[in-house]
């Protein structure tokens, strides 16, 4: 760029030499000079115009033929065109590869216009799931087009985290999982997913448990019959006294596994009612703490309650109770024999909990994330020798998410352990005079 201006500056010179001799030749330097300046001046319009006939004639790529420091000024605005061209095409490619991609996604998706319900763009599979057909809904509101409350109800609240289940309107067999995922300031993107095969594996598989525990039930209750008759009749009872006490015991394990995936299985399938009924929770207590102390027998656990006795719960009774004396009789299971437990029912920040403390044996924080999967047990044996079936925390899990609430756990390996129940504030009930 130096030496650019230098010899402009050299050529302006030259000029101003030229002119002066010019003026010397004519005996009137001004006009020698106003001569070169002039021509000078017609140089650089000319070129001006040049530029600008070349800027408006976008497809003539190559710039005008120019000297000095015009060729140094096209030159640049030519390279700088060339890298913007470069990057525009970089951009177009990318935007078509992108444009490609959410087309062929398999999920529906359909892009709303910023701050509002209005539909901007979709891919095939949102056609194809939801019906979207163009141009007829490009501008619609999703709302005209996806009625179903429970959408318009996530919708409206504005809370996208979990998404909501709902069929699709182009056929109700193929049940979709909706979800909006905001972006970019107001911006909204609405995801639907086929989840009809996983449904139906899902049912299946509740489908499988059901039956299976109710097939095992009936031999179950005749092999249980005829061993109490056994045990009880004179010849057999004395002879083989122990090998039928422990046909008795795993009979009454196998049973009561049974029971429980009976019960897990109806927690899973049954649509909660909506209307749940105000639950004596004081009571269900004295009742489980009552089964806690003859559970806990010789090994004499200090059992203490903590209960608010003006705090009930709106729910279904039979399902606290299950979770309840899961987590309590749990407690009693896994403490040594003396040790203390507390089992408390009061208002923390408002919400009702319901919690059992323990002094027993604790659980590493490695197996907490787990111990509410079905069949998960810290320590097996202890679990069977005291009669565990591996299912009370699932059932305490299930139990929960029917009642809005959850379960956290805290433990300390030789410590002790705390099993939190939170409801939400919603479900408190006053409890009626008995
Ligand atoms: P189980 O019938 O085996 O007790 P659960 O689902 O009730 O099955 O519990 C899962 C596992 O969690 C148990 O096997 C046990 O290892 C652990 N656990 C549950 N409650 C306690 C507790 N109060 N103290 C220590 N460990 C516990």
């Amino acid at each position: 760029m130096g030496t650019l201006w230098q010899s402009e500056l050299r050529r302006i010179a030259l000029l101003l030499i030229g002119g002066l001799l010019l003026g010397a030749l004519f005996g009137n330097v001004a006009l020698g000079l106003l001569i070169v300046l002039g021509a000078y001046l017609l140089w650089h319009l000319y070129n001006l115009h040049n530029l600008v006939r070349w800027l408006r004639e976008s497809k003539k790529f190559q710039p005008p033929e120019a000297s000095g420091i015009w060729d140094d000024v096209f030159e640049h605005i030519f390279r700088l065109q060339q890298r913007n061209r470069k990057r525009k095409r970089n951009l177009r490619r990318m935007l078509k590869r992108f444009h490609k991609i959410t087309v062929a996604l398999p999920d529906a998706t359909v892009e709303l216009k910023p701050g509002s319900d209005e539909i901007e763009w979709w891919n095939n599979a949102a056609g194809r799931y939801l019906g979207l057909e163009y141009p007829r809904d490009a501008g619609q509101r999703i709302t005209n087009l996806l009625r179903y409350p429970a959408f318009l109800e996530y919708l409206q609240k504005g809370d996208y985290e979990q998404g909501v289940e709902m069929p699709s309107p182009v056929d109700e067999n193929i049940t979709l999982r909706v979800r909006v995922i905001p972006y970019s300031g107001n911006r909204r993107l609405l995801l639907a997913r086929d989840m009809t095969r996983m449904q139906k594996l899902e049912r299946t598989r509740q489908d499988f448990i059901a039956n299976v525990s109710h097939e095992l039930r009936s031999p179950l209750t005749v092999v249980s019959g005829y061993l109490e008759t056994l045990i009880e009749s004179p010849e057999c009872g004395e002879s083989y006294a122990g090998q039928l006490h422990s046909m008795r015991q795993q009979t009454e394990r196998m049973n009561r596994i049974v029971d429980d995936l009976m019960l897990l299985s109806r927690l899973e399938s049954e649509i909660p009612q909506a209307d749940a009924e105000p639950v004596a929770v004081p009571e269900l207590i004295d009742s489980i703490a009552e089964q806690a102390r003859r559970l806990s027998g010789a090994e004499g656990h200090h059992i203490e309650l903590d209960v608010d006795r003006a705090l009930c719960l709106k729910g279904r009774e039979t399902e606290l109770y299950s979770a309840f004396s899961n987590l309590v009789f749990n407690a009693v299971r896994y403490t040594p024999a003396g040790g203390h437990i507390g089992i408390r029912w009061r208002r923390l920040d408002g919400e009702p909990v319901f919690a059992v403390e323990d002094s027993g044996v604790g659980i590493a924080a490695s197996h907490l994330p787990r111990l509410t999967e079905r069949f998960y047990r810290v320590d097996t044996g202890r679990s069977r020798a005291s009669g565990g079936t591996g299912l009370g925390l699932a059932i305490v899990k299930h139990v929960l998410l029917r009642h809005d609430g959850h379960l956290e756990i805290e433990s300390e390996p030789g410590e002790g352990s705390v099993f939190r129940c939170h409801f939400p504030a919603g479900r408190i009930a006053s409890c009626k005079p008995r």
